[in-house]
């Protein structure tokens, strides 16, 4: 079969104007960090972007001191409406910059334009507008009598989603009316920094958000620093554990969103087309950097030939390349110490019996790349089918029964999301309910809207981001848990196409 070539379409990078050095976002200014500064590349090319500051401790105090100054002092005291009108305006600016941000995002982070300018951007404003109208309705919204902001909140984020991220934080957390302290990844502090320049542009009062940068070690003292109230954290399950042991027996309320590997369950009445497109979206989006990847794909025996078939040949006409191209679907992936993770555990699946594919592709010169790979006769004791390869790998197993199924999907450590695909609307909610995991796709996989409540169970952590339930892990709320936990796990169905 042959292939339509594609031209190159890459993005201009004409629109982004990067500084060549870029200090911490304290009280409203930026300002040089006590710490060592460090190099950001783009994980494409290797080439220096800019040079990024670190927070050191008397940084770190800065930072949360101007964050509990401007709580005490304005966002504290400020209308729930006003707060809102903040924050409609940096999702505008958002929009207005959306562009640039996509830019930034995908020459930092190494994923495709397409999926920067068309699924992180956009979703970044709605994350705003939405908290936004949540602003003036605390009070009205079964959060329980007067519910009240936390204080100062200290967010660290992945390098996953980077923008996303911060906006799945920053935003309830204004909405609610607390003050932030936000640390990026130390490979993707970009957009964050960017993000901080339409903090200005948006007038917002200074010290309500403060960014900073830095690798683990900031992110530590931020964590521990006594005066900070809640702690929100996205990253691996290790280290939020450790932030968990670190902050139990303190005052602070602590949300921790980490690692997952989802199971996406094929069954033989499947609308395969859809199921195809699904199961590629589910592992190779964003290069498999996805907490909630649909990484360990269940699929009935009866098809499985079918089905492995026909993702070889729809993974075949994938094109892995520069992520500013419009037409790439494969990206870099963001760091070498990444690249090495991925490599380490495909190695060791193949050691452990599995068989291993890898679309073919031309893997460019420089930079991080890993191409495609399925595993075939993977079992559930592998290592490929238990720990998060954050990747674009995906693991094949089979089974025979629903009851089959669903063991071998809830056989993991992890509990976040999982996807489901089946003809039959009562066998999706007979196996939904069976699930342990907070996210659960019908006949789709990976659609995020910010009224859904997103979050894991097990060791996926604890807390929900988004909807109701994201602003109310910034409250002081004297509901009834049950008022609180209405929703076990959400559902969200594709519309059969
Ligand atoms: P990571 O845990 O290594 O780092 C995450 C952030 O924590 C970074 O900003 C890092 O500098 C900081 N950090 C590192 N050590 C710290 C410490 N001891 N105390 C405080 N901060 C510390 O994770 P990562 O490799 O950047 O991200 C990948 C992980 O994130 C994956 O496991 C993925 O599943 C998870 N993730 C989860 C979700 C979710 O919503 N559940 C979303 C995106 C990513």
């Amino acid at each position: 079969m042959s292939f339509l070539e594609y031209a190159p379409a890459p993005e201009s990078q004409a629109i982004l104007n990067l500084r060549s050095e870029y200090g911490l976002f304290i009280d409203g200014e930026f300002r040089e960090g006590h710490g060592t500064p460090f190099a950001s590349i783009s994980p494409a090319t290797e080439k220096h972007l800019t040079t990024i500051s670190t927070a050191d401790g008397a940084d770190v105090d800065a930072a949360v001191a101007a964050a509990r100054r401007a709580y005490d002092r304005t966002w504290s005291r400020m209308s729930g409406a006003d707060r809102g009108k903040y924050l409609f305006r940096i999702a505008r600016l958002v929009q207005e910059r959306s562009r640039e941000l996509a830019v930034a995002e995908s020459l930092d982070n190494g994923k495709p334009i397409k999926e920067s300018r068309d699924v992180d951007v956009p979703l970044v404003a709605a994350w705003f507008f939405y908290y936004a109208g949540w602003a003036d309705k605390l009070d009205h919204a079964g959060l329980g009598a007067n519910p009240a902001s936390l204080g100062v909140a200290a967010q660290v984020i992945p390098w996953n989603f980077p923008l996303l991220m911060l906006a799945w934080k920053i935003a309830p957390a204004l909405a609610a009316g607390n003050t932030v302290v936000l640390k990026p990844a130390e490979t993707t502090s970009l957009t964050a920094l960017l993000f901080a320049e339409i903090v200005q542009q948006a007038d917002l009062p200074p010290g309500v958000v403060n960014i900073i940068t830095g690798a683990g070690a900031t992110g530590v003292a931020l964590v521990g620093h006594d005066d900070v109230d809640a702690v929100a954290f996205t990253g691996s399950t290790p280290v939020g554990r450790a932030i968990a042991k670190s902050v139990a027996g303190t005052h602070k309320k602590v949300t921790l969103e980490l690692g997952g590997k989802a199971a996406n369950i094929v069954f033989d009445d499947a609308p395969i087309d859809q199921a195809i497109e699904g199961i590629v979206n589910g592992i190779f989006f964003n290069q498999g950097h996805v907490c909630c990847a649909g990484s360990r794909l269940l699929v009935q025996e009866s098809i499985h030939d079918e089905v492995v078939d026909r993702l070889k040949s729809r993974l075949s006409t994938l094109r892995l390349g520069d992520p500013l191209d419009k037409n790439t679907d494969i990206g870099a992936i963001n760091s070498s110490a990444q690249l090495d993770r991925i490599r380490a555990l495909s190695d060791i699946g193949e050691a452990e019996g599995a068989e291993r594919w890898t679309a073919e592709c031309t893997i460019p010169e420089n930079g991080f790349w890993f191409a495609p790979t399925i595993f075939t006769n993977v079992s559930t004791s592998h290592r490929i089918a238990q720990e998060e390869v954050f990747g674009p790998v995906l693991s094949v197993l089979t089974f025979r029964t629903p009851a089959e199924a669903i063991a071998k999907a809830n056989n993991t450590p992890f509990g976040l999301s999982a996807g489901i695909w089946s003809d039959k609307g009562s066998r999706i909610l007979a196996v939904a309910d069976k699930l342990r995991a907070g996210v659960i796709w019908a006949n789709t996989f990976n659609r995020f809207d910010p009224a859904s409540p997103f979050g894991g169970y097990k060791e996926s952590g604890y807390g929900r981001e988004g909807g109701r339930h994201g602003i109310a892990s910034y409250l002081k709320t004297a509901a009834p848990a049950a008022a609180l936990e209405p929703t076990r796990k959400s559902v969200t169905k594709g519309a059969a196409k």
